[in-house]
């Protein structure tokens, strides 16, 4: 009998309770705070005594250890603790890598995600486990593309609130945690397995304006900008955001990372939405120096590398459900790109990147579906044999 809890359906993986998946056991946590570089350093350590040695960032901002066994798992939530890395325990709230330390945010949204998750605390076993509530205080990364049930977001004028993506109204800073909650409460009341769209759908965009008493929406601004690069911080340092090739680093990469960072004066490392690590603390020229050598390192340093654009999950050898070899794909296919996403999913599960690409190609029995404009679980608009995609794509994508 296995020593690890078994994964409620729908829940998320978590510390104390991995996830079965085709390369192992996988593990998932949201640190409550940035890191130092010794805890990161930690996690590296862990991921390759436990672990098969490889860490992501997900599309989320959020860390994971992969590849744990029955063996392994048992105590990860002990060690990681030990390493004095806090996860929230009230319900997460998501705040972008930069809050309350970019001078071009319209407000610093810790404080309100904090009186979210305590006020939403004992809704926790009564909502959907994937049920998710951003706090955007605006400035350079911003969360809109990220799905949510309800997004905060800051506004021309005022903080806007939408459910499930679509623009519910605007509220006073003030009661913008109570009317959150009790959003959340409506929810929590249709059933654990409900989320907002049914709530929108149900009761009606408008009657939940007039009902909550909220302002029309007010406009949100733009989307930001990728979190690969440098960024000015409110105490006239830097932060260097690290784009990571499919998401994933090596233990041992990123422990010469850490080294790296800590000769440069960095003092904090903090995943960041977008499958990036943001090192802050930097002066200006210690992080040219560090971007450099990070590059050397094989981290992505340019926004506008178009490996930014490919999603690729664990593919084959890793994943026992896998048909495709997806990483060896990716880099083929990379070159035919021309600004366009990509991505590359090993079955119809689809784990690397849940929305829709220009592009994607997903391993079948049959071969590789190609799908335009949708998802690995849409039907492919043809079917290709794997040893001709590169042919095939290098016609369609001229
Ligand atoms: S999407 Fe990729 S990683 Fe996920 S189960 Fe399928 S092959 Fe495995």
């Amino acid at each position: 009998m296995s020593a690890i809890p078994t994964m409620r359906r729908g829940a998320c993986p978590s510390l104390p309770e991995p996830m079965q998946t085709g390369d192992g056991l996988l593990a998932r946590l949201q640190p409550l705070a940035p890191l130092n570089l010794d805890q990161l350093a930690g996690l590296a350590l862990l991921a390759a005594d436990r672990g098969n040695g490889i860490l992501e960032v997900t599309a989320r901002g959020k860390l994971q250890l992969r590849g744990l066994t029955p063996a392994t798992a048992p105590g990860l939530a002990e060690a990681v603790a030990a390493l004095g890395i806090a996860v929230p325990q009230g319900f997460p709230v998501e705040v972008s890598a930069l809050a309350g330390q970019d001078p071009s945010a319209r407000f610093d949204p810790r404080p309100l995600a904090r009186s979210i998750s305590d006020g939403a605390a004992p809704l926790v076993p009564h909502l959907a486990p994937k049920t998710s509530v951003v706090v955007d205080g605006g400035g350079r990364l911003r969360l809109g593309g990220l799905k949510a049930d309800i997004a905060v977001s800051a506004g021309e004028g005022g903080l806007s609130l939408a459910l499930a993506g679509v623009p519910l109204g605007a509220v006073e800073a003030e009661r913008a945690a109570a009317v959150v909650i009790a959003l959340l409460q409506r929810l929590a009341a249709r059933g654990m397995s409900a989320r907002m769209t049914e709530v929108a759908a149900a009761e009606g965009i408008a009657p939940l304006r007039a009902e909550f008493g909220l302002a029309p929406p007010v406009p949100v601004g733009d989307a930001g900008v990728d979190p690969v690069g440098l960024h000015p911080l409110t105490d006239g340092g830097v932060a260097l955001g690290l784009g990571l090739e499919f998401g994933q680093v090596r233990a041992a990469v990123l422990a010469k990372l850490m080294d790296a960072a800590r000769r440069a004066g960095g003092t904090e490392v903090e995943p960041a939405a977008g499958r990036a690590l943001m090192l802050i603390g930097l002066a200006p020229e210690a992080a040219e120096t560090l971007r450099a050598m990070a590059a050397g390192l094989g981290f992505l340093t340019d926004a506008n590398d178009p490996r930014r654009r490919v999603f690729a999950c664990a593919g084959r050898p890793a994943c026992a459900s896998a048909r495709l070899d997806t990483h060896a794909l990716a880099a083929t296919l990379v070159p035919l790109l021309d600004g366009r996403d990509l991505h590359i999913s090993g079955c119809p599960k689809g784990c690397a990147h849940p929305a829709k690409a220009a592009l994607t190609i997903v391993g079948l029995d049959e071969g590789a579906g190609l799908v335009v404009e949708g998802t690995p679980r849409d039907v492919p608009a043809r079917i290709v044999p794997v040893a001709q995609l590169r042919e095939t794509l290098q016609k369609d994508l001229a």
